[in-house]
């Protein structure tokens, strides 16, 4: 359990909210709910398969067409 701001993992429960464990950094005070970050819809056998393609010489624009994953989204799993 880490805070999503400051990577503390000073953080003490902070009641509920909505059905959601609530939490509070105790370094930057920060509040957060548990399911801060929304699951990729991408799975990482997906991500191999473009990052295996790229490898292979094939543009970002190429892989976006053939696979239907944004070509921002690819560059961002490159670098
Ligand atoms: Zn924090």
């Amino acid at each position: 359990m880490q805070c999503p701001e400051c990577g503390s993992t000073s953080i003490s429960k902070n009641g509920r909210q909505r059905g959601k464990q609530n939490y509070l950094c105790k370094a930057c005070r920060r509040q957060f709910i548990e399911t801060y970050d929304p699951p990729s819809p991408y799975s990482d056998e997906f991500k191999r398969e473009c990052l295996k393609m790229y490898a292979n010489g094939m543009g970002f624009r190429s892989i976006e067409r053939v696979k239907g994953v944004h070509h921002t989204t690819v560059i961002t799993w490159v670098i």
